[in-house]
Parts: structure tokens; sequence; C-alpha cells
């Protein structure tokens, strides 16, 4: 018998493409998933409310609408940090909401649930969390409205150089009250990509936005993307 006709259509074959593009967005009814310690705040990332971030019903890089909490990355990608190669998904027994309806052949369900009832970072903190206060310092530091202005800007050539020194003051901006962070938690270092999100110059890279060491200090250079 022809092996490609003993290929089950109907179910998931658990080849591991939708790990390798991205860990889930988590939802309320993930919750008991960090509750029990299935999932640390450690694993994931916040994405900021108007932050660049892949859409995937769209299909392309567009300023999230709402923050929301993803599973982190392995190793400064967007690859499950849960997904092992043969092993498959680390956590598959309690696995979130959305790979638990993620069925590449139809994706009905999965897209019934995205962007709905989101888990953002202030439904894990307590009310009194003392890191709340640096939550709304990065936000006023650092605002995703007027990062992607910026972005804008440098696809002018009347702006390009303004907006790249503009982006330069916002990076530093946002390493240098990183490293306050980390001073005053040193306890919950692990915890940054959680509390902070991703620095500004990581989330910037794919609009052509590269961190340098220059003579004055950290800086950013711009490519083009072709
Ligand atoms: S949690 Fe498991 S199923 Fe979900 S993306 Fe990660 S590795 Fe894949």
């Amino acid at each position: 018998m022809d092996p490609k006709l003993t290929i089950d259509t109907t179910a998931c074959r658990r080849c591991g493409t939708c790990c390798e593009q991205g860990g889930p967005a988590l939802h309320h009814e993930d919750r008991p998933l960090l509750e029990s310690g299935a999932l640390r705040r450690r694993d994931l990332v916040a994405i900021r409310s108007g932050e660049p971030a892949y859409d995937q019903r769209q299909g392309r890089v567009v300023p999230a609408s709402q923050e929301f909490l993803k599973l982190a990355g392995a190793r400064g990608s967007w690859r499950c940090k849960f997904y092992d190669k043969p092993g498959g998904c680390g956590i598959y027994g309690q696995r979130p909401l959305e790979c638990r309806l993620l069925f590449c052949r139809d994706t009905t369900p999965l897209e019934a649930v995205m962007g709905r009832e989101l888990l953002s970072r202030r439904d894990l903190l307590a009310a009194a969390d003392p890191a709340l206060e640096w939550l709304a310092k990065l936000e006023q530091a650092v605002g995703y409205p007027e990062v992607m202005e910026l972005l804008a800007g440098l696809d002018r050539q009347s702006s390009t150089e303004a907006s790249l020194a503009a982006l330069t003051s916002l990076v530093r901006a946002d390493l240098s009250l990183r490293e306050s962070f980390l001073r005053s938690f040193t306890e919950r270092g692990d915890e940054e990509m959680f509390l902070l999100g991703r620095p500004l110059f990581l989330a910037i890279a794919p609009f052509g936005c590269r961190l340098v060491e220059g003579a004055g200090g950290t800086e950013m250079q711009y490519t083009r993307p072709g």
C-alpha cells in the first residue's frame, strides 16, 4: 500500500511545526497551569499593548491591540521553550488552551478563541506587588505608540537620522530601567521577560534596527529591510 495513503489527515501528527513558529498566548482558562506550577512566570514573556508582534490571523507583524502573555521562546528564537525536536512537547499533558485547540488542517476552533479572554501581567500580580511600579515606569519611559511612529520615520529620508537618534535614546532608557529593576529585585531576575517584556532593542530588530556599541556607548544602527 502507498504509505501516503496511511497518513491520518484528521488528527494532529505532532510534527512540531506550530511549536517551532512560537508558543501560544495564554488565556484565563490557562490560569490553573500557573497556579499548579506546571507553568511558571519565568516561562512567560509579556507582549505589551502596541508592541510589534506577529499576528497569526493577519500573517504579519502588527502592533498588539492589547497586552498578552506568551510562552517564552528557546535560545533567542520564538520556538516554544517546551518544544524538543526528538521528544515533542515537554508539557503535552498540561499544554495551554491554544495548543489543545490548534489543528493546522482546521484552525476554526483556535480562531474562535484567539484574542479573547487573554491573561495579562496584572491578572497574575497581587495588587500590592512592588513590581507594578516598574511596569508603570517602563510604560512612561518607553511607550510603543512613540516607538511605532519613530520606526515609520526611519523610512522617510527627511527623518531617518532624527528617528534613529530618538530610538537610541529610548533603547538606552529601556536598558537602564531594566538594570535598575534587576538591582532592586535580584531574586526576580528570571521574571524579567514576564514583568517588563522584551527589551526594546529586540522588539524593533525585525525593522532593520541593530544594537551596536559605538564610541558614545550603546546606539542603534538602521538598515532598510530589503
Ligand atoms: S506548549 Fe507544547 S504544544 Fe504548545 S507550543 Fe509549546 S511545545 Fe508546542
